[in-house]
């Protein structure tokens, strides 16, 4: 049997042919964002997961995702060509697919995938004895196996230096090629229009893939900004919202394991405003979120804490008691008394409010243990400031 080789070529050069060759491009293009947009998501929630039947799930949906794809473009090919599947068109979109996959979701079903697919096509052939070079067929598939382990193993490293990619690239398609010759025999001629159709086309897809993991990358970025306050650089109340949340969920499907909040307002934080002006009043916001960040973190792994707004801030302890959240808030506020902020040669004395409770079974959901911490925090202010209130015992700082 011969391919349809000249055919496939010249039908490119007429009208005809350049049209179905945008509608092929258009659909790979769509097909290779679904591929990228499903890894990325997927790679998220693999990393967020220790369970391995969640990983191995994924990872047989995106070899069922890769095989969906082939399978529409063999009919689309079938539909746009009237029946003909075999010019180098086609297996160069297949095997864009295949490799494309490869680099982006790292996987072992891929993997395989990539190593049997030449089984899959020709194995047929192979049983009905009608290769006469069954060695030289086992000899690419283990070459192929190779190429594919390599680049697999290699992924970043290929897809960070251009002549490393191209290279394997063209290892990739090289093995591909002398497999498809070895059933159809094609001409030289054709074999490099394959081999430099494939190359243009794997670079575009590059490109584009480049285009697509920028944007992922641009996204994480801005939803870590979200997620930060520009002032102090600690979190923010949009993340203490969503971690709040979270943390109720699992806190309070077991009450053995405490979970704490701790809610604070600096005192007459307007007069450093007022005296000094507003570039001292921010001084004094950034020192008291360093300050507590950085000892929440020495004495305790088990506290976050978020600026609420304005000069209010909040912490969560997890696994914490409020005896034992409050016994560490008391030494940080004694730091923080002890470490008064310079500014222009005067020194500004940081007094500071609180309210502390500890999650109760009666608690609905993260906002009636907000509710009351905010509660407890007024309760220090009416009290005169400068003292903490756990559990509603308003204590005064010595
Ligand atoms: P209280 O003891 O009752 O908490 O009194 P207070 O003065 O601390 O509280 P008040 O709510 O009257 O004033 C808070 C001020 O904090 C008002 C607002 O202009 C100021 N503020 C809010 N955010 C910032 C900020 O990012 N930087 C500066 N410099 N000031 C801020
Ligand atoms: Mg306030
Ligand atoms: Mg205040």
């Amino acid at each position: 049997m011969s391919l349809n080789n000249i055919t496939g070529f010249q039908s490119l050069l007429s009208v005809d042919g350049n049209i179905n060759a945008i509608i092929i491009g258009l659909i790979t293009v769509g097909l290779i964002t679904i591929i990228t947009v499903s890894a990325y998501s997927f790679e998220n929630i693999i990393n967020n997961t220790d369970k391995k039947s969640v990983k191995i799930a994924l990872q047989i949906t995106e070899g069922v995702i890769l095989a969906v794809c082939m399978i529409l473009v063999q009919h689309i090919f079938k539909a746009l060509n009237s029946g003909d599947t075999r010019s180098w068109f086609y297996a160069t979109t297949q095997l864009t697919l295949l490799l494309y996959s490869l680099y982006t979701m790292q996987n072992y079903v891929i993997e395989f995938m990539n190593i049997a697919m030449p089984i899959y096509v020709f194995g047929h052939h192979l049983i009905h004895g009608d290769n006469n070079y069954l060695l030289l067929f086992v000899i690419l598939t283990i070459l192929l196996a190779i190429t594919v382990n390599y680049i697999s193993r290699n992924t970043n490293q290929l897809l960070n230096s251009e002549w490393k990619y191209i290279i394997l690239q063209v290892i990739y398609g090289a093995i591909w090629w002398v497999i498809i010759w070895s059933f159809h025999r094609f001409t030289l001629y054709y074999t490099v229009s394959m081999l430099v159709g494939f190359i243009i086309y794997m670079s575009i897809i590059r490109y584009i893939a480049k285009w697509i993991r920028d944007s992922f990358n641009n996204y994480n970025a801005l939803s870590e900004k979200v997620n930060y306050d520009e002032l102090t650089g600690i979190r923010n109340r949009a993340n203490f919202d969503d971690v709040s949340r979270e943390v109720f969920k699992v806190y309070s499907k077991d009450h053995e394991v405490p979970l704490t909040m701790a809610m604070f307002d600096i005192d007459h934080f307007k007069i450093f405003n007022d005296n000094y002006g507003h570039a001292a009043g921010d001084m004094v916001l950034r020192h008291v979120a360093t300050l507590f960040e950085k000892e929440l973190f020495k004495k305790t792994s088990r506290g976050q804490i978020f600026r609420f707004g304005g000069e209010e801030f909040v912490i969560i302890f997890r696994g914490t008691t409020s005896e034992e959240a409050t016994t560490v808030i008391q030494e940080i506020r004694n730091d923080l008394i002890n470490d008064p902020v310079e500014y222009e040669g005067q020194e500004l004395n940081i007094r500071i409010s609180l309210g502390v409770s500890s999650l109760q079974p009666s608690d609905n959901n993260a906002s009636d243990l907000f509710n009351r911490v905010d509660k407890y925090l007024y309760e220090s202010k009416n009290q005169g400031r400068d003292r903490i209130t756990v559990e509603d015992k308003t204590i005064v700082f010595n």
